[in-house]
């Protein structure tokens, strides 16, 4: 069962790195052991501590968001990230201590098969509609001469002569320790205790060939970039017929020229004239899908001002609707004037009220311009 990281620390699943620092902070302030002793509160810093730790770190909360859990054993769904056997503690007491006589016994020759892991880039167009990927895979599949069996005939495979069907060799070594039992695989077998007396010769024996797979991905609207899609026994088949492993595409989403992604909302620079500022106006700007959405520009607007569009932004993953769109103030002001419009400015410079050099106080959404590269193209 994955915990709930986001509920740890009683943040939203949209939350920002600074906002999970914030709140891991506060808590860390209420339960660490200096300031609160007792067993119930030491737990729920570990808690929050380990929340803190997955959720700042990229990959982790990668793996929360797709309903995993990265602090248990293999990751929880569908342990991404952990492609090809990884050896178990035992391996190594293994190898130091020779199994002293605590025979595993033979391995199965039917092994399940691994994953795979294939990466893909989409434009956020795709990502806003959702898209399909033709893939093309090198893949282990099931031999269809043998059907995995591995036996050419079809006949049982026997009992191996050379470890009589245990599938190790145990042999004694001489070492300042004394001497020391050690066991390894089976060479003849390779571990299995079995040998197939007539190996198919289409697979010799493995019970899968390599071969080429067209698959279509499904990418589901309002993916982030970096998730990765599971699609359940599209892996490797394993030997021996084993069943496939899991094939996982990872979704890399390219960055757009106008448009910059945040969760679920886009933001943009939009220019606006000095003039309309002051006065108010509404522009016509195009979408991210090309369609036309008109801005409301209140009089009075400042430079660095954000006008949210409620409902314009990402197509929301797994959920309704979709996030806003900010349009950010980029001042235009004229830098060649002609005789009549320089007239008129000075007119109204010679009539200005003094109010109009009121400054507004706490409009700061200076980071997320330094991103914004260009501008909305402006009808
Ligand atoms: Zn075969
Ligand atoms: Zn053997």
């Amino acid at each position: 069962m994955a915990r709930d990281y986001y509920g740890i620390l009683g943040v939203d699943r949209n939350a920002t790195d600074s906002e999970i620092k914030k709140a891991y902070r506060k808590l860390a302030r209420k339960y660490h052991p200096d300031v609160n002793p007792g067993e119930e509160a030491a737990e729920k810093f570990r808690e929050a501590s380990v929340a803190h730790e997955v959720l700042t770190d990229p990959d982790k909360r990668r793996i929360v968001d797709m309903g995993g859990d990265p602090m248990e054993q293999g990751g929880g769904a569908g342990h991404p990230g952990g492609f090809g056997g990884s050896g178990g503690l035992g391996d190594i007491f293994d190898a130091f201590f020779g199994g002293g006589g605590a025979s595993r016994g033979p391995r199965s020759r039917v092994q399940p098969g691994s994953d795979t892991l294939w990466r893909t880039s989409i434009t956020l167009e795709d990502a806003y509609t959702g898209t399909k990927k033709d893939l093309t895979l090198d893949t282990a599949v099931l031999c269809t001469h043998c059907h995995g069996s591995g036996s050419e005939s079809g006949k049982k495979p026997h009992t191996c002569g050379t470890c009589h069907g245990s599938g190790e060799i145990q042999e004694v070594q001489r070492s300042f320790l004394g001497n020391v039992m050690t066991s390894r695989p089976c060479h003849t077998c390779d571990g299995t205790g079995e040998v197939i007396p007539d190996p198919c010769q289409e697979c010799s024996g493995d019970g899968r060939v390599r071969a080429r797979r067209d698959i279509v991905a499904n990418i589901p609207a309002g993916i982030q970039s970096g998730m990765r899609i599971r699609m359940a026994g599209q892996g490797e088949v394993g030997s021996g017929g084993g069943p496939a492993g899991d094939l996982y595409i990872e979704v890399m989403v390219r960055p757009h020229a106008v448009f910059t992604r945040d969760g679920d909302n886009l933001h943009a620079s939009i220019r606006v004239p000095m003039i309309d500022a002051a006065l108010g106006t509404e522009l016509e700007v195009e979408s991210l899908t090309g369609e036309e959405v008109t801005v409301t520009i209140p009089a009075g607007t400042q430079p660095n001002d954000v006008i949210t569009m409620e409902g314009e932004g990402m197509t929301r993953l797994r959920s309704e609707g979709r996030g806003d769109l900010m349009a950010h103030v980029d001042l235009f002001v004229p830098t060649e004037l002609d005789e009549h419009t320089r007239e008129l400015l000075e007119k109204i410079r010679d009539h200005r009220s003094d109010n109009s050099s009121v400054h507004r106080e706490g409009d700061d959404n200076s980071g997320f311009f330094d991103k914004i590269k260009n501008r909305f193209r402006t009808k």
